[in-house]
């Protein structure tokens, strides 16, 4: 489904991102760990078209992404994003905020975007939040709604930037909880996480990422017990 090839990307003399290759199969579940700073954000925002390479190419479904506007708009309209810090439209309900770009970029009536956005509402646990205005939700909430209004897109992949990093440590897991049912749903989903039990559990391959570098990737139960590289192992010590 992604085919990434030569992946470089630069920020004035800085590469932030060096030589990646990789590829991701539909239903695939992605983890990318690494430490800060080593182009996780980055690499997620090249798959969404937020960040240009500086050289090489990513496919998605066989399309090019350097392609025309128009294709972008469409392949980007196929790809939902899940911050850290949820970006909620404050203005607007629950509800509003699950309508909005159905309506406004795929032009569904209101009648079926507003049924949708009540469906998946119920799925991720907040039918009730419907009217509620989003700064009176709790953090883990924010992010469930957030993640619902990706949804509401009908995304065919779903990029998470560390979506729990933000909460406070009681909330991680209603978050992760609805993430796990994604995944089991068959969503193609890559996530950059903190969460090393999680992506240990529910990724299917783990992309190890250090200055830029696609260090090592593998199944996640052959990463976390014999990291191949120094680094992975440096950086696994630290973190579990
Ligand atoms: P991570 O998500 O792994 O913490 P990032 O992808 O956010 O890493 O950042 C990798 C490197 O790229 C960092 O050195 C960061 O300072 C730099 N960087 C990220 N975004 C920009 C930007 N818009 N302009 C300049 N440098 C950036
Ligand atoms: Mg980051």
């Amino acid at each position: 489904m992604i085919d990434v090839q030569a992946l470089s990307k630069k920020f004035g003399d800085n590469l932030v991102l060096s030589d990646i290759t990789t590829s991701i199969q539909k239903g695939e579940v992605v983890a990318i760990i690494g430490p800060s700073g080593s182009g996780k954000s980055t690499f997620l925002r090249c798959l969404n078209l937020l960040e240009t390479p500086s050289s090489g190419s990513i496919e998605i479904n066989g399309k090019n992404l350097t392609a025309s506007k128009k294709e972008i708009h469409k392949i980007r309209q196929q790809i939902g994003m899940v911050f850290q810090h949820f970006h909620l439209f404050p203005h607007m309900t629950v509800l509003e905020n699950l309508m909005y770009a159905p309506m406004k970029a795929k032009g569904i009536k209101k009648y079926d975007a507003e049924g949708k956005a009540r469906q998946l509402l119920e799925r991720v646990g907040l039918a009730q939040k419907a009217d509620a205005y989003p700064n009176s939700l709790s953090g883990g909430q924010k992010q469930r709604v957030a993640i619902a209004r990706a949804l509401a897109m009908e995304p065919e992949l779903m990029l998470f930037d560390e979506p729990t990093s933000a909460l406070d440590p009681e909330m991680v897991k209603e978050v992760l909880e609805v993430m796990k049912d994604l995944a089991k749903s068959g969503m193609t989903m890559v996530v950059v996480t903190h969460e090393m039990g999680f992506a240990r559990e529910v990724a299917d391959r783990v992309l190890f990422l250090d200055h830029g570098a696609l260090v090592e990737e593998g199944e996640p139960e052959s990463f976390f017990k014999h990291p191949a590289s120094e680094r992975a192992r440096d950086f696994l010590d630290k973190v579990l």
